[in-house]
């Protein structure tokens, strides 16, 4: 029996099943080719009693996590939105040089960085012992350790509670997450404010949005599921922003129950929203399955009509979420020959599962595919703009989502 992990209710209903993938990250060597490779299944429950939208933790988080190696500083339009946001959040709750901020799953500092730039304490919390390493060498003071109720009253006892709590995008990656939640409430200072960016269900629906889903990905929630896990911990949301970051996220911010400010409109007006598309029932959540067959069916439909008529397709970008999508459909390099990426670490590897081969972005000039399917379509006029010259031997730009479009 599978339990939900924020109710213990029996999981009996499913939200998609997207069959047997491989760790989305596990880019595979030419050697690892000839092994066998391990494939966990992606299948997707809503609970009935609570609604949460949930993936079981089919790999330990310790395995995922204990070896990061993604670097948030690495980009840079993230750089600026971290920056952004605490310009925001000091204005919005008048931080100064009294005040304390932690942030937990603090990578290298990208975020924090900004705080101690300001002169206001701060402190990250990464279980990344080499991600934490590169946050202190930024002047960002971190603790390597996983959060939970235990941990993060240990913290708040040797350090302070914190004015602000700030946890974004990490919400949805820990697989028990009514113990975290307790924690970022241990962490915080009863007038304290919790912070907390993630994914949102309605824009994941809308979208057709499947390839964001993965086994690091443990969570898929609406606000009315973020109040529900909030409230185990005595927290209450009183405000949520709308952003446009990963396909479309919320930004919401908490205090505990008994020092809340009323809610503000914007709570109102998203849970409404939710309701309207069907997110307050189970049956809201049924059709997505069907959105997700038309995707494969559209997309298979497109690529074998190319193989048919001789025409060649690469892909461009090897994100890890991409291998969600590719593996789903059953793509391998007989339907698309090879993918390009910018990240010099995926070179002469292959996707995990379809053995696709990742070669230099150059490779696409001088192969001149008739097709070229851009994998992170949350950035296609971007990268639009970058492949201009595709143009100039006739070949155009694909995307798999929200739905197939030739462009
Ligand atoms: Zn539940």
């Amino acid at each position: 029996m599978r339990s939900c992990r924020l109710c213990g209710s029996e999981l009996t209903h499913t939200f998609v099943d997207l069959g047997m993938s491989p760790p989305c990250e596990s880019y595979l060597t030419a050697d690892q080719l000839d092994q066998g490779e391990t494939f966990y299944p992606l299948h997707v429950r809503v609970c009935e009693q609570c609604l949460l939208v949930q993936l079981p933790a089919y790999i330990p988080p310790e395995e995922i996590f204990g070896h990061y190696a993604y670097f948030s500083s690495y980009s840079d339009s993230w750089v600026r939105h971290a920056e952004h946001f605490v310009e925001q959040a000091t204005a919005r709750l008048g931080l100064g040089d009294e005040s304390f901020v932690v942030e937990v799953a603090s990578n290298d500092g990208y975020l924090l960085q900004h705080v101690v730039a300001r002169g206001i304490r701060a402190l990250g919390i990464e279980p990344a012992a080499n991600v934490a390493e590169a946050a202190e060498a930024r002047g960002v003071p971190t603790e390597v350790l996983f959060l939970g109720e235990e941990t993060g009253a240990k913290v708040a006892a040797e350090h302070g509670a914190a004015d602000l709590v700030v946890a974004n995008n990490v919400f949805a990656h820990v697989p028990d997450i009514v113990d975290f939640s307790k924690g970022l409430r241990a962490l915080m200072a009863d007038h304290g404010t919790l912070s907390i960016e993630i994914p949102h269900l309605l824009r994941l629906i809308e979208g057709h949005e499947y390839d964001t889903i993965y086994h690091e990905h443990f969570s898929y929630v609406s606000l009315l599921t973020t109040q529900r896990v909030l409230a185990t911990a005595g927290l209450t949301v009183v405000d949520v922003e709308e952003l446009p970051t990963h396909g479309g996220s919320l930004r919401t911010w908490s205090m505990p129950v008994g020092t809340a400010v009323p809610a503000s409109a914007a709570v109102a007006r998203v849970l409404a929203e939710e309701a309207e598309a069907g997110l307050d029932t189970l049956e809201g959540h049924a059709g997505f399955a069907a959105s997700v067959a038309k995707v494969r069916n559209d997309l298979l439909e497109f690529l074998v009509g190319c193989s048919r008529d001789g025409k060649r397709v690469v892909a461009y970008g090897a994100p890890g979420k991409g291998n969600t999508l590719l593996n789903h459909c059953g793509i391998r390099s007989d339907l698309v020959e090879f993918s390009v990426d910018r990240n010099p670490f995926k070179h002469g590897r292959f996707l995990p599962g379809t053995h696709i081969p990742i070669h230099p972005v150059e490779a696409l000039a001088e192969a001149r595919p008739d097709y070229v399917l851009v994998m992170p379509w949350n950035l296609r006029r971007e990268i639009a703009s970058q492949l201009e010259y595709v143009r100039e031997w006739g070949g155009r730009l694909v995307v798999a989502l929200p739905e197939l479009e030739v462009f």
